[in-house]
């Protein structure tokens, strides 16, 4: 299963919000064998995110956009979603009775617009905050909040489902370009994908689909390097 991730928000783009939502979701969808193919933040602005998330819309199995929902005038996803789709927003009366009866609001409590969604979405509530979520043809849209977005994936988790990996790691001392002939050697002998992240050593991250080749090329490379533990 391939996804796309979308975050929206001028205040990550500026740098004042660390986008943690993406992190996030990177690692949950990837512990579940889920390819995460782009991760990619938009501004406030809802042309922006209607040709982002009708490009990835078309390529990918599904898209997850995160933040911009809620009233406020800087809240303009499910608008850029709904233009994605060529839809409008409207009134859901189905987000509208579980806030009124389950969220314990009043309808005088409500913010015009909260209950807005692409039309024909299936609402996901939000047990955490106030606005509902949604979803629309593989275009799942959660709040920006990231205690409100983890709650409300959880509830669509199980849609996301690839092919299990495996995952090991070894950490070397040795600089990475001394590295690449016995990285090569790795992965003609072993059906695994590699990856090397320089830093304070080398973190190599071998990653496939069965345990015991992924456990038999760690110990092949732990045999062939200077380990750094
Ligand atoms: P609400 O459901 O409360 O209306 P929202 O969906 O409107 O939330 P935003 O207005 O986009 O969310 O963002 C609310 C807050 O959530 C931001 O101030 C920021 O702290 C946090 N936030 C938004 N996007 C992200 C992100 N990608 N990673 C981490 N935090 C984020
Ligand atoms: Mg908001």
């Amino acid at each position: 299963m391939h996804v796309a991730l979308i975050s929206v928000g001028d205040e990550i783009l500026a740098g004042d919000t660390v986008n943690t939502n993406a992190t996030w979701l990177g690692q949950r969808l990837s512990e579940r064998g889920v390819d995460v193919e782009r991760v990619t933040v938009v501004p406030d602005v809802i042309s922006e995110i209607a040709s982002v998330v009708n490009e990835y819309h078309a390529t990918y199995d599904a898209v997850i956009i995160t933040g911009g929902l809620g009233p406020t005038h800087d809240d303009l996803t499910m608008e850029g979603v709904a233009a994605a789709l060529g839809r409008e927003v409207a009134q859901s009366e189905e987000a509208l009775a579980w806030l009124t009866e389950e969220g314990g609001y009043t309808r005088g409590d409500l913010t015009k617009g909260t209950a807005d969604l692409p039309r024909g979405a299936r609402p996901l509530h939000n047990d955490v905050g106030v606005a509902p979520g949604a979803v629309v043809q593989g275009i799942y849209v959660l709040p920006g909040v990231p205690s409100e977005m983890k709650a409300m994936f959880e509830d669509v988790v199980e849609q996301f489902e690839g092919e299990p990996r495996y995952v090991d790691r070894v950490y070397t001392s040795e600089p990475e370009s001394a590295l690449v002939p016995r990285l090569e050697a790795l992965q003609e002998r072993f059906d695994v994908s590699v990856g090397s992240y320089p830093g304070d050593g080398v973190r190599l991250k071998i990653t496939g689909t069965d345990e015991q080749t992924v456990e038999a090329a760690a110990e092949w490379l732990r045999e062939r390097v200077e380990l750094d533990e």
